[in-house]
């Protein structure tokens, strides 16, 4: 039996389970176990529209069992990679239950965390938006934060309360403050006791520009729109800290918000800090068939991963990368299982395009610019075509036609009564199963 192991259902491990399943999934003497602590695909290109309420949270899953009925899918928490000893060590999501998995084959493709650079005791005053839940707790945050601003007298806190920041200016940085302005502008006039002039989206970018990775002539555009609809755009400006709803910055800003949102930079979780490999910027190298040199039949894909590109660059940390190298291992753990010889991954970006809010967004593909309602559209169109399934393309586009036609979702579905009812359940449970092992034990 040859055992493959994929960690990881983002894009690159989903595709890459797809393909196996497709191509190796029938054969009785191969086994494929796709572990994630997620039971779905998560589409984060539109994570910003479930923020802003204009699609719902399930539009932009996909579920891992319907779409990978030959793959034994563990969901599960992974705790460690043991590359000597061939095994993946990981814990159950609820109770405490520890699970082991051999491989002969490992994919590792577990994606990314929040990287809070030097800051990393704002990690539990800040917002992230990473995962779905963040996208809906950013949702519910907002809403929350208007309702009680309703209620407040003193209008400094008031203020405080309407006033949102976003720490980053890159793809997700930019998309998210675009979609919380919009937010935040439309649902307004339904309090009226709030004074619309005292909402303040503030975006502070260390770099000169918004989004680099579209060109100086893009970023400007995507900050003088921002700007003109009402966003403060802070460039070069360094976060020096966050404390009792006080942000400050190398420049001298001293805002006071309720609600941070950190999207500056992403790295590699600490299941791969501890693996025994070569790492560049914190990502596993690889060779350019994708394999982990000195481990055979270990390979690495998208974010975590260092893909060497044409130039001697590493390749960017993007969906479209993470899942042609999640097809390109697949192809590869393939060939090592029927014995034939790997192939090295060749791909060249094929354009990049970001939605900055009101039907505006701005494009760079094949080399040419576009920008305003032009490239929302290729945006909205790119994406809805690269959903990974019918059923959520559909989903999609009735969600946006439904935001056309009517006001968008503005009830608050997770109140802090909801997570902290989660949190004593989990204590309880967690306790439960202790005991229960303890018992065990004894007996
Ligand atoms: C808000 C936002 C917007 C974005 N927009 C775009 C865009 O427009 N275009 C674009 O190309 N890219 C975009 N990206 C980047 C893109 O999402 C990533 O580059 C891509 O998801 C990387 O794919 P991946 O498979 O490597 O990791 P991920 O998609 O992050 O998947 C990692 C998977 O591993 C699982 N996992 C991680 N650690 C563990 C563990 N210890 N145990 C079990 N499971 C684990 C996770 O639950 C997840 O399922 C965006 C990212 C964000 C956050």
């Amino acid at each position: 039996m040859e055992r493959i192991v994929i960690v990881g259902a983002g894009f690159a491990g989903f595709y890459a389970a797809r393909r196996l399943e497709r191509t190796l999934g029938k054969r009785d003497d191969v086994s494929i176990t796709l572990v994630s602590r997620d039971n779905f695909l998560l589409f984060t290109p539109l994570l910003h529209e479930v923020a802003s309420g204009e699609l719902r949270p399930e539009d932009i899953v996909s579920p891992i069992r319907p779409a990978l009925r030959r793959i034994h899918h563990v969901h599960a928490d992974v705790r460690e990679i043991d590359l000597e000893t061939r095994r993946v060590r990981c814990e159950a999501v609820l109770v405490p239950g520890a699970i082991e998995l051999v491989f002969d084959k490992l994919l590792i493709a577990s994606g990314s965390e929040t990287d809070f650079g030097p800051l990393p005791d704002v990690a539990g005053s800040v917002l992230t938006l990473k995962t779905l839940a963040d996208a809906v707790l950013l949702r519910n945050a907002m809403i929350a934060c208007l309702e009680e601003s309703s209620l407040e007298r003193d209008p400094a806190s008031r203020r405080a309360l309407l006033s949102i920041a976003v720490v980053g200016g890159g793809f997700s940085g930019v998309e998210a403050t675009g979609a919380i302005n919009d937010f935040m502008h439309d649902a307004v006039p339904l309090y009226p006791e709030v004074d619309p002039r005292d909402v303040r989206v503030v975006l502070v970018e260390l770099g000169d520009a918004l989004l680099p990775e579209l060109g100086e002539r893009l970023g400007r555009y995507a900050a003088q729109k921002l700007t003109a609809r009402g966003v403060e755009v802070h460039l070069g400006t360094a976060v020096k800290g966050y404390e009792e709803d006080l942000l400050s910055t190398s420049r001298g800003l001293a805002l006071r918000a309720r609600l941070v949102i950190w999207t500056a930079g992403v790295k590699p979780g600490p299941v791969i800090e501890a693996l025994r490999c070569d790492k560049q910027k914190g990502r596993i190298v690889v060779n350019e068939n994708l394999e982990v040199p000195g481990w055979p039949g270990v390979w690495a894909v998208g974010d975590c991963a260092a893909v060497p590109g044409r130039d001697g660059e590493l390749m960017p940390a993007t969906a479209q990368h993470g899942l042609r190298e999640g097809v390109h291992a697949a192809r590869n753990i393939e060939a090592s299982v029927e014995g034939r010889s790997q192939a090295p991954f060749r791909f060249q970006t094929l354009g990049q395009l970001a939605a900055i809010g009101r039907r505006t967004g701005v494009a760079n593909v094949f080399g040419l610019r576009f920008s305003g309602l032009l490239a929302w559209l290729m945006w909205r169109t790119v994406y809805l075509v690269k959903l990974p399934t019918m059923l959520e393309r559909v989903r999609v586009a009735l969600g946006w036609t439904l935001d056309l036609l009517f006001p968008r979702d503005m009830e608050q579905v997770v109140s802090a009564h909801d997570i902290d009812l989660v949190a004593r359940l989990r204590k309880s449970w967690r306790s439960a199963a202790e005991e229960k092992a303890a018992r065990r034990e004894a007996a």
